[in-house]
């Protein structure tokens, strides 16, 4: 059999399009196809993190984005009721989030790929994941025409979302799975400016967030736990303003606002994916899916792309074995996220912070370098395993004492 391509990508948003451009760009024969046709929505809020934010640089992208006047992120404040600590997000070289639509950042994804060289097809569905011998040669798909045809590549790339047809025809190993913790909602205000600010309110049970999108318009966010998904659904609308009640200097700025679309959301579990094997190669949320409270999606996507691409040019162009390349491509990506894995199943557990945790927050609160870094980590800036590491709190409760 000769595969026409090198590389087939299946999924064409945060996770694909960047992994098929980064290998069109190394000059590899990419086709990239998605179900959907761009630009398109899809069910996500879409803070875009500074770590990201660096990444669209580094791939050329980031004047684009800001070409399409999308504000500035400059401040995250996590408001705990008694007290807000308030910090910078980012890195000197990196100080910016942006918070752009899907329909938007997407769009300017897979146009770059196309840009770079790669083959795509939008409104084209895979039906079947190719398989010969235990290896994986290709796809099988329908274009608008409804005609099946079959593609065949050396790897078959998975950035199809967590449901991964890929995943599932390999039977990818799951592992650290736990089920759903939160639900999340969200709409679009207008008349709620937020003065580059990415606000969040933490309150008993709940949570809720804000931030300024294109168009005037704020994306809030707001979550409860699973545990009330099937009690809530029926009434979205009065569980939302009823989190966000929780906070009346909010609520009232919201009561100056209006709403200018539906409430939409929903609850995902969280899980890793052995994300290669004979022939393919999963990035993005087909290769690990977490709880959105800490809005890692995009980034994590975005890192996936890079460093599979790497690995991928590594193996193809026989510099190492495929398994030592992608071997190392899983564990590197393990080993960064991990530490945010498990904060963020905590934090959307939405369980009282321990005693340790409340003690450390009174200690961070006025101490600029300390806020700083609290907002770093929960940005994915700084790793939770530095922060929280015996130095740093050590460090910062003597900072407190010293006050
Ligand atoms: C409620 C919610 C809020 C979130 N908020 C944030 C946030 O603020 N910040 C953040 O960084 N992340 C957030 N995330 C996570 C983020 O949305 C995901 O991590 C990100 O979209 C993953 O991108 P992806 O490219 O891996 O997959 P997806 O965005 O799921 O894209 C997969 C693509 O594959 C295509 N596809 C699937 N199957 C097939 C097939 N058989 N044939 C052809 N095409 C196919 C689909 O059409 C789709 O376009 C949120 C998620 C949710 C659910």
């Amino acid at each position: 059999m000769t595969s026409n391509f090198d590389i087939i990508v299946i999924g064409a948003r945060c996770a694909g399009s960047p992994t098929a451009m980064l290998l069109a760009r190394r000059g590899y024969r990419v086709l990239l196809v998605d179900a959907a046709t761009f630009p398109s929505d899809t069910l996500s809020t879409h803070v875009v993190q500074p770590l990201a934010v660096e990444r669209l640089a580094r791939w050329g992208l980031l004047q684009r984005l800001q070409a399409t006047g999308c504000p500035a992120i400059d401040t995250y404040a996590f408001d705990f009721g008694p007290f807000t600590i308030e910090g910078r997000p980012g890195t000197p070289e990196a100080p910016l989030a942006y918070c752009p639509r899907r329909t938007v950042l997407d769009k300017l994804l897979i146009d770059a790929a196309v840009e770079a060289g790669a083959e795509v097809r939008e409104a084209f569905v895979v039906e079947r994941i190719l398989i010969e011998n235990g290896r994986v040669v290709g796809i099988r798909g329908h274009g608008r025409d409804g005609v099946s045809v079959s593609e065949l590549a050396q790897v078959v790339i998975g950035a199809d979302g967590r449901h991964s047809s890929v995943a599932v025809a390999v039977s990818a190993e799951r592992y650290h799975e736990r089920p759903p913790l939160l639900c999340g909602y969200y709409s679009y205000f207008s008349g709620l400016p937020m003065n580059g600010r990415f606000e969040t309110y933490v309150r008993p049970l709940r949570g809720f967030a804000a931030a300024e999108t294109h168009d005037g318009l704020t994306m809030v966010v707001a979550g409860w736990p699973f545990a009330e998904f099937e009690a809530n659904k029926a009434d979205l609308e009065r569980h939302f303003l009823a989190a966000i009640g929780l906070v009346p200097a909010f609520a009232e700025r919201l009561r100056g606002a209006k709403r200018e679309a539906r409430i939409a959301g929903t609850t995902i579990p969280n899980f890793f994916r052995k994300p290669y094997g004979a022939g393919w190669a999963l990035v993005g949320d087909a290769g690990y899916n977490k709880d959105p409270i800490t809005a890692q999606g995009i980034n994590d996507a975005f890192r996936d792309a890079e460093r599979c691409a790497t690995a991928l040019d590594e193996a193809l162009s026989g510099a190492r074995s495929f398994d030592d390349a992608l071997g190392d491509y899983q564990r590197e990506r393990d080993e960064q996220v991990l530490p945010m894995y498990d904060f963020t199943c905590q934090l959307a557990s939405l369980a009282p912070p321990s005693a340790d945790m409340v003690a450390l927050l009174g200690a961070v609160h006025g101490n600029r370098q300390a806020m700083d870094g609290f907002v770093q980590m929960n940005a994915g800036t700084l790793s939770p395993a530095r922060f929280l590491s015996p130095e740093n709190v050590g460090a910062i409760f003597a900072a407190a004492r010293a006050a």
